[in-house]
Parts: C-alpha cells; sequence; structure tokens
C-alpha cells in the first residue's frame, strides 16, 4: 500500500491545478480520474475570458479562436453587445495540458481510475478490474459537480442547470459569443459560442422547478453524456426538443446551417459557494460549488482556486500541520467570494421573477451595469 502527501479526485482543470501547484511546493501527489481518457468527452461550451491569462498560461494549441464582444438577445427581440474579451478553447487540448504540466512537475497520474471510498485514513481505487488502496495525507475533490469527496465532506451541490449542447456548422465565422434569453430556458440561457467555422450552441435550463419536471435521475457526471444520447428520460427528451427548436431559430435566422456533428452536456452547479475544508479534505472547482450561478463559468475558478488549494493544502502537509488548511477557504472567498455570493444573489431574484423576465433582467444578467449594483 503506497503513501501519498496528497491525493487529487478529478482531472479537471481544478484537479490538474491542485496538482502541479502541490508538486512543486515538494509534495507526493497522486491525481486520478474515472475517465479513459483524460479531457474527453469534452462537457463544456470553452470560453474563457482574457483575463484567465494572468492565473495561467494557455498555449496557442488549446485557443480555436479569440472573442471579441458577447451579443445578448433579450426575451423582448432587442439586442445588447458588450466587451467580452477572451478565447475559445479546445478543453479536451487545455485539459491535458494542465494535465502534461502537472506530470511534468512530478504528479502520478492514473487515468480509468475510479476513487470509491473510504475508511478511516485508506482510500479505495478501481483501476478498470484492479482494486488499489493508498494511504494519503490530505485528499482534494476536485471531483466534478457530483463530488464522492463531497459526500465525505456532508457538502454537495443541490442546484443545477442541466445543459445540453451540439455542435454545429456556422453560416460565417464570427468574434462574438451570442447568448439568448427566452421563457422555455427557465433559469439559464441558450447560446452560440463560435469555433472557427462551428459553433457550440447549446441551452442550460433548471430541471427541477415549476417550471419544469423533476430534475433528471443521474447518479455521476459521466453517465448524463450515455444517457443524453440514449435518452428514454422524459427530461433529457423535453431538453433535447427544446434545443433542437432552438437550433431550428438559429437555422431560420441563417446563423447555423447542417446538422450537429456532436452532441455533450452535463450538469452546471448554481447554488453557490460550499464549505470547502474539513478535516484532511478540501473541494475545489465544481466540487467545491464555484461555478458563477449566473453565467455558469467555472474554468476560472477551477484553475484559480486549484493553485490556492495545492499551495495551501501542500504546505499544511509539509509542515503537518492541517489547521492550516482553513487558510484555504478564506483565501479564495476573499479573491472571488463576493462575486460568487452576488451571482446566486442574482439567481434567486431571476428565478423568483422568471415570469417578468423583461423587467428584471438587467438586475440579473452580466451585460448589464445593474447586475454589479453599487460594487465598484
Ligand atoms: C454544458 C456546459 C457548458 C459549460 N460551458 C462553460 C464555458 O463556456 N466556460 C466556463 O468557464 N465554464 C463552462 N462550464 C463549466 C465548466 O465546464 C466547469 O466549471 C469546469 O469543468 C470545472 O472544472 P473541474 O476541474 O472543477 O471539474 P471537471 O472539469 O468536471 O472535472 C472533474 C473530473 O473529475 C472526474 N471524476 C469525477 N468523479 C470521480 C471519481 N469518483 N473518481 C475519479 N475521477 C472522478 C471526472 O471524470 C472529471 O474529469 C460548462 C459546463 C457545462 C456542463
Amino acid at each position: 500500500m503506497q503513501n501519498y502527501d496528497m491525493l487529487v479526485v478529478g482531472a479537471g482543470p481544478a484537479g490538474s491545478s491542485t496538482a502541479f501547484a502541490a508538486a512543486k511546493a515538494g509534495c507526493r501527489v497522486l491525481m486520478v480520474d474515472k475517465k479513459k481518457v483524460l479531457g474527453q468527452p469534452v462537457q463544456c461550451a470553452e470560453y474563457v475570458p482574457r483575463l484567465l491569462l494572468s492565473k495561467c498560461s494557455i498555449s496557442k494549441d488549446s485557443i480555436v479562436q479569440n472573442i471579441a464582444s458577447m451579443m445578448t438577445h433579450l426575451p423582448n427581440g432587442g439586442t445588447i453587445e458588450t466587451k467580452s474579451p477572451g478565447f475559445m478553447l479546445d478543453r479536451s487540448i487545455f485539459d491535458n495540458e494542465l494535465a502534461g504540466n502537472a506530470r511534468d512537475a512530478g504528479v502520478e497520474i492514473l487515468s480509468d481510475t475510479t476513487c470509491l471510498a473510504r475508511k478511516g485514513g485508506k482510500v479505495m481505487l478501481k483501476q478498470g478490474q484492479t482494486n488499489i488502496e493508498i494511504i494519503p495525507s490530505l485528499i482534494v475533490g476536485a471531483d466534478g459537480p457530483v463530488s464522492t469527496v463531497g459526500q465525505w465532506m456532508e457538502s454537495v451541490n443541490k442546484e443545477f442547470i442541466t445543459g445540453l449542447q451540439y455542435t454545429l456548422p456556422l453560416t460565417e465565422p464570427q468574434e462574438h459569443t451570442e447568448v439568448f434569453f427566452q421563457p422555455e430556458f427557465f433559469g439559464g440561457y441558450g447560446w452560440l459560442f463560435p469555433k472557427g467555422d462551428v459553433a457550440n450552441v447549446g441551452i442550460g435550463v433548471k430541471m427541477n422547478s415549476k417550471h419544469e419536471k423533476q430534475h433528471p435521475v443521474m447518479n455521476a457526471h459521466n453517465t448524463y453524456q450515455h444517457s443524453l444520447l440514449n435518452a428514454h428520460n422524459t427530461n433529457q427528451h423535453s431538453l433535447r426538443k427544446k434545443l433542437d427548436m432552438f437550433v431550428e431559430q438559429l437555422r431560420d435566422a441563417g446563423m447555423v446551417k447542417n446538422n450537429p456533428v456532436s452532441i455533450t452536456g452535463g450538469l452546471i452547479p448554481v447554488g453557490g459557494p460550499l464549505k470547502t475544508v474539513k478535516n484532511d479534505m478540501l473541494l475545489v472547482g465544481d466540487a467545491a460549488g464555484h461555478t458563477d450561478a449566473i453565467t455558469g463559468g467555472g474554468i476560472p475558478q477551477a484553475v484559480i482556486c486549484g493553485e490556492m488549494a495545492g499551495r495551501i493544502g501542500g504546505r499544511a502537509v509539509l509542515k503537518g500541520e492541517i489547521d492550516l488548511l482553513n487558510e484555504y477557504e478564506v483565501e479564495w472567498r476573499g479573491f472571488f467570494g463576493q462575486n460568487l455570493e452576488n451571482a446566486v444573489e442574482k439567481r434567486e431574484i431571476l428565478e423568483s421573477h422568471w415570469d417578468e423576465l423583461d423587467e428584471i433582467i438587467d438586475k440579473c444578467w452580466v451585460a448589464f451595469r445593474g447586475y454589479y449594483g453599487n460594487r465598484p
């Protein structure tokens, strides 16, 4: 049985950023992911703001194109264009490069390896058909919206937007993203994010509301992909119908053409940030509820809080002072806690006034000054 300073569960942007920072601090780190091929399938619309460049390097290979602005289509038919400098990524390349950086820094990485359970100091993993037991000093849950480590900490996401997305050919390349608010996308929106000749076109809808039927039954993030494609589930059927109708609108408007070349989807936690430290465990990224409750974006937070978790967790383990872990929660709350809480507040207003979407959208969407209230 092997001992590690740190076990990182999940090799997405949060896990790889955590593992990299911890290895740099001098820790012996194991990172595991249940995916057979890291970064695949991609379950993301793949936009990141340019500001992320100040926190992590983004290689030319992982950038598909630049984005200059965002066009918001309002429920009353109006549009508003706002600056939104950023990039469309190839998430598979981006995730693999972050994992590669971690590997180069000395992190051991096991793919096709699921973290199953912990008993006292031991953690049970399963790689293919092989059971593995390890003893880590610190466990980091970077395992996405439905987190196993979060369950051990009794700190789990409870509210989700369900996202469903096609990739399909664009009529013309463009340098702006498009966001569509429509009454049938309860709690969420439709999007068209361009990627060269194609675009990620999707919808996000809150399924567990009076506007929608029950939330689809999903016991793990990745089984969602499978159930989407084999949907007999009425909720997913209704989501797909909405997406097909949305695509039809975009086709009629001359924005996209032909049939989808791929489909993906996933859950986006929108209940706000969770408690992220308990005993010898930390949560980061989607597992920590770090996703923005209004935009659904979570890549920057995953990378930034991953660096904090790895650095602070690494120091705590190497010094043998587990109390230092609390500094992690203090640091990420200081950095973006206020923004995340503001988004949660706006989501509550948005959902409770959904029938008056036209009136409240200018207080609840990031394209408007009203969203930021009195904050500088
Ligand atoms: C449809 C959709 C569109 C989105 N679009 C955007 C966007 O345009 N921009 C943006 O910033 N954000 C977007 N997001 C959110 C973004 O994808 C997440 O915030 C981001 O991936 C969070 O990174 P993470 O590392 O925390 O989690 P993830 O990327 O989900 O990684 C978690 C990893 O943990 C692994 N895992 C889970 N459980 C276990 C286990 N028990 N054992 C081992 N491994 C496990 C998974 O296989 C996965 O690889 C979107 C999300 C969805 C669903």
